[in-house]
C-alpha cells in the first residue's frame, strides 16, 4: 500500500493544497478532493481516468471542490476526446446522495456523463473494493454534520485518515494499532479550535491508539509558525512525519 499526500493544507493556503490523499492498493483510491489537489494528482503521474473510487470525509469545500474540475474534465475526455474510463463510485457520509443530486442537476452536463457514476452513503460498516477493506467511522467535527474518518486495510497493512475531527473516542478506535495515521493537525496546541484537533491532541490520539507512524497534516497557515512535531511528541513517542504535498509513503 502506498499513500501520496496530494494536499497537506486547507482551503486557502499559500504553499499547500487543501485536503486530498491518493491511496494505492490493488485499487487507486482518492480520499477527499480539496482545492489544488487535482494539479498535484497530475504530478504523481497516475492516470486520473483510471480512478474508480473517491471517498469523501465530509463536504466542507476544502475537502471537495476539485471534484467539480475533475468531473468536468472526465466528461470532456469521454464525450469529445474519444476517451473511455471505468465507472466512478463516489462514497461519503450521510447526505452524499442529496448533495450530488443537487450538484449534478445544477452543473451543466453533469447529469449526462457518458460513463456510469454511482453514489454511496456509508456510516460505520466495513466494505471492500477489490481486495482492499475500507472501514468508515463517524467522527465528531462540526455540529449537525456527518463526518467520516476512514481506515484502509490491504496486504496486512492498515492506514487511518481522520478527515476533519475533534478529539473523540471514535477517532481513537479508528486508528487502533494502524501502521500509519494521517490526522487533522489544523492548529497548534496553543491556538486550538473547537472543531479540529490540535497538534498536542494528534499526539494523544496516536499514543492511545498505538499508531505506528503519525502523519500530521491539514495545516492552517497560522500553524506554520509553530513546531507541531514537538507538540505532538509531548504525548507520543513514535515516529512523527510533518506532511508535505506530494510526499509519498510506502506501508
Ligand atoms: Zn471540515
Ligand atoms: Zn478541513
Amino acid at each position: 500500500m502506498r499513500l501520496t499526500i496530494l494536499g497537506s493544507g486547507t482551503n486557502l493556503h499559500p504553499t499547500r493544497a487543501a485536503a486530498g490523499y491518493l491511496v494505492r492498493t490493488d485499487q487507486t483510491i482518492l480520499l477527499d478532493f480539496g482545492p489544488r489537489t487535482l494539479v498535484n494528482l497530475l504530478k504523481t503521474g497516475v492516470n486520473r481516468h483510471r480512478i474508480t473510487h473517491i471517498l469523501f470525509s465530509h463536504y466542507h469545500a476544502d475537502h471537495f471542490s476539485d471534484f467539480i474540475t475533475y468531473f468536468f474534465d472526465a466528461m470532456i475526455f469521454t464525450k469529445y476526446q474519444g476517451g473511455t474510463r471505468p465507472p466512478l463510485t463516489v462514497i461519503g457520509p450521510r447526505g452524499t446522495k442529496k448533495f450530488f443530486q443537487a450538484l449534478f442537476t445544477t452543473m451543466p452536463g453533469f447529469a449526462h456523463a457518458p460513463f456510469p457514476v454511482h453514489f454511496k452513503e456509508v456510516a460505520d460498516r466495513a466494505f471492500t473494493i477489490g481486495k482492499t477493506t475500507v472501514i468508515p467511522r463517524t467522527v465528531t467535527h462540526t455540529q449537525n454534520l456527518h463526518c467520516l474518518g476512514y481506515r484502509i486495510e490491504y496486504g496486512g497493512k492498515a492506514l487511518a485518515y481522520s478527515g476533519d475531527s475533534q478529539y473523540c473516542d471514535s477517532l481513537v478506535r479508528l486508528c487502533g494499532d494502524v501502521d500509519l495515521a494521517v490526522l487533522d493537525c489544523s492548529f497548534p496546541a496553543s491556538r486550538p479550535s473547537p472543531v479540529h484537533l490540535h497538534a498536542g491532541q494528534c499526539g494523544q490520539v496516536a499514543k492511545e491508539a498505538g499508531v505506528g507512524t503519525l502523519v500530521l497534516s491539514h495545516f492552517y497557515p497560522i500553524t506554520e509558525r509553530y513546531n507541531v512535531r514537538e507538540q505532538a511528541g509531548e504525548a507520543y513517542g513514535g515516529k512523527i512525519v510533518v506532511a508535505r504535498d506530494l510526499m509519498s509513503i510506502k506501508l
